[in-house]
């Protein structure tokens, strides 16, 4: 792809993305360029996870604390889970810390809990035709907080929220214990928090097995939400298609991204430092930049931030690594700039344009949109109430991110009365017959029978 005006040799050690204009390129190249880094391929990944999920299925316990043992080498740990209710030692945090916890949790309760339906859905479709639709919780839920690479008690609160609002009755955490066996206390603070039922001291596919089939000590569940790596959502798939676990899974998900649309009216400091936040997740997070309208003096503006301001980052080398197979699009106009991100269909998309509010009419794929310039992706993050759990790798084109309706299930009923049923008997009986469901057709048949036999005595 034909790159855009003066770009810095690329083996100079500046933190810069690659520029293109998107007019410039073709269809092709353009798909290419918005490519998310490869992953390892599912096969692979699914033949190191199978044989886990298989031993921690056959074996239960023994196989979970083998596992942790040798992937978190807890080797002094001698059972999977840590039981409510937690003892207060091991949730002793520095006041700021409760603080944080304690308001984000506020925001993101009340944030869901608006999300309850006021009532029951109840349609007549017909005279007599009665239907309706009612929400009940998913009973239990088990909720993973990745660990490898991060402490993630924010992850906990947007998962682990929603669970607590919904109503379900039993909420566990699963989570890798660091090397000494413990938990972090901020976790531990969060799930006595939203009332769970346990921690179970476990990661990767060994956790997923543990709670998707249960053992000695793990209690099954229903449902399992949460990221993950490559592992836990391999782990996660191939659980929910085993028909004897009886269990289904929130997404898959993939590493973190962020797309940030800016004009001229954005900040470069600002636009920097929302795509530093993302790439700062791991090497394998993608950030796009799309600029509208910009010239090079606005353009250099943003560049020259994201390099001072990636420089003085502590996990600058997993910067370096993101921002690698990250770009900038350069269009003109703002119809543009949507176009490729829906395209694109962003875990994250920031607009730091000019009436954001108009543009986010057209936005038709993203996990979560952040507008203007005093709403930087972190506040979705942690504390503004938003669900941080959302749709990556472009799964945001048919994936809605955590919310309350992923913790509930929806029942429908029907109510006829006889003027109903005789209202519908024809179409019924005429698609049972075309079906050839002779069972079907006279369980209607019949009761009109009954109905024509009460009429002719009254
Ligand atoms: P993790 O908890 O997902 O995985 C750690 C586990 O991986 C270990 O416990 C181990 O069991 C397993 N594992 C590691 N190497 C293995 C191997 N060779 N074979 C088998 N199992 C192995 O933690 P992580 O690795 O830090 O990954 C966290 C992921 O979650 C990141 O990709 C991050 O971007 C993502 N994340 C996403 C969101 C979101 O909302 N989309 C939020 C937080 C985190």
């Amino acid at each position: 792809p034909e790159l855009c005006g003066d770009v810095a040799n690329p083996k100079d050690s500046r933190v810069r993305m690659e520029r293109y204009k998107a007019s410039n390129i073709s269809a092709e190249a353009l798909r290419k360029v918005l490519q998310r880094p490869s992953q390892r391929s599912t096969d692979t990944i699914m033949g190191i996870v199978q044989p886990i999920v298989k031993a921690v299925r056959e074996r239960g316990d023994a196989a979970l604390l083998e596992y942790t043992h040798k992937f978190e080498k807890a080797t002094s740990l001698t059972s999977p889970v840590m039981r409510a209710p937690f003892p207060p030692d091991l949730m002793r945090l520095p006041q700021e810390t409760i603080d944080a916890i304690d308001l984000s949790f506020e925001n993101i309760r009340k944030f869901h809990d608006g999300q309850k339906e006021p009532k029951p859905l109840v349609i007549e479709t017909m005279p007599g035709v009665v239907c309706s639709r009612f929400s009940r919780p998913i009973e239990r839920v088990g909720l993973y907080i990745p660990g490898g690479t991060a402490v993630l008690p924010s992850t906990a609160l947007m998962l682990g929220v929603p669970a607590l609002v919904a109503g379900c009755q039993k909420i566990v955490l699963a989570s890798p214990p660091r090397a000494d066996g413990s938990i972090t206390p901020e976790i531990v603070y969060v799930a006595h928090k939203i009332g769970a039922e346990g921690i179970v001291l476990a990661g990767g596919a060994q956790a997923v097995a543990a709670l998707a089939y249960g053992t000695e000590t793990v209690s099954k569940v229903d449902k399992i939400l949460g990221p993950g790596n490559q592992f836990v959502t391999a782990a996660k798939m191939l659980v929910s298609n085993d028909t004897s676990a009886g269990v289904s899974i929130d997404m898959p998900a993939g590493p973190s991204e962020v797309l940030v649309i800016a004009d001229s009216s954005a900040h470069p400091a600002f636009v920097a430092s929302d795509l530093l936040s993302q790439a700062e997740h791991g090497v394998d997070s993608q950030v796009i930049l799309i600029t509208v309208g910009l010239c090079e003096v606005q353009l250099a503006a943003i560049e020259e931030e994201l390099h001072n301001q990636a420089s003085a980052l502590p996990r600058l080398d997993i910067v370096r690594g993101s921002i690698a197979h990250s770009v900038t699009l350069i269009v003109e106009d703002i119809e543009s700039a949507m176009e490729l991100s829906n395209q694109y269909a962003p875990e994250h998309l920031i607009l730091q344009v000019r009436d954001a509010q108009r543009v986010i009419a057209m936005v038709q794929n993203a996990g979560s949109v952040f507008l203007g310039p005093w709403t930087p992706e972190s506040v979705g993050d942690y504390s503004a109430g938003v669900n941080h759990s959302l749709p990556t790798y472009g799964y945001a084109k048919q994936y809605s991110g955590v919310n309350l309706s992923s913790y509930v299930k929806h029942i429908t009923s029907s109510n006829l009365t006889a003027e109903g049923l005789r209202n519908l008997s024809g179409a019924v009986m005429q698609l049972a017959k075309v079906e050839e469901l002779e069972a079907h057709r006279r369980a209607v048949s019949i009761r009109l029978r009954e109905m024509d036999r009460v009429l002719s005595k009254e």
